[in-house]
């Protein structure tokens, strides 16, 4: 079984995650989205509501499944039987902070390979920070999100 760990702090979840893990679909077996849980970062929404738009989102996919983790994404990868890691790339900046992740990932567990998808044209803009602040000024979020994410 090719198993993908898509992990992410999905606050909340876009059209451009939804894009990346549409794409996938066909390449694994099953896709785990993993929800991030850092102590350092300021959330919007909370992990319940975080997980529940993605839950909904897919809940037709049988092949995508929706998790919550803390720690390392290896060893997340490991508890799951996962061999891949699965990430967007939008840009430049995306780049330089992937390429550094998922060397320091191959250096910590050799058999995990991340897999990059490049955002589709039209998405590569939406980001969550992005959403959120549309939200926090009152903004037509919903062409950004998934049908689900209703608040
Ligand atoms: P993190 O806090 O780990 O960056 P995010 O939820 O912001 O979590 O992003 C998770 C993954 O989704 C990252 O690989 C990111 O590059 C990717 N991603 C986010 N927005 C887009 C988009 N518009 N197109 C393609 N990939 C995206």
């Amino acid at each position: 079984m090719r198993i993908a760990v898509f992990p992410g702090s999905f606050d909340p979840i876009t059209l451009g995650h939804y894009d990346i893990v549409s794409r996938a679909i066909p390449l694994f077996d099953k896709i785990i989205v993993a929800v991030g849980t850092n102590a350092n970062k300021n959330y919007m929404f909370s992990l319940e509501q975080r997980t529940a738009w993605i839950k909904e989102t897919f809940k037709e996919e049988d092949k995508v499944s929706v998790d919550t983790y803390s720690g390392l994404t290896v060893e997340y990868c490991n508890s799951v039987g996962a061999q891949f890691i699965l990430r967007g790339l939008r840009n430049p900046s995306d780049f330089e902070f992937e390429k550094a992740i998922a060397q320091t990932n191959r250096k910590l567990k050799g058999d995990l390979e991340t897999i990059f998808l490049l955002t589709a044209s039209g998405l590569s803009s939406i980001s969550s920070s992005i959403v959120r602040d549309v939200i926090r000024n009152n903004g037509d979020y919903a062409q950004f999100v998934p049908a689900a994410v209703r608040l």
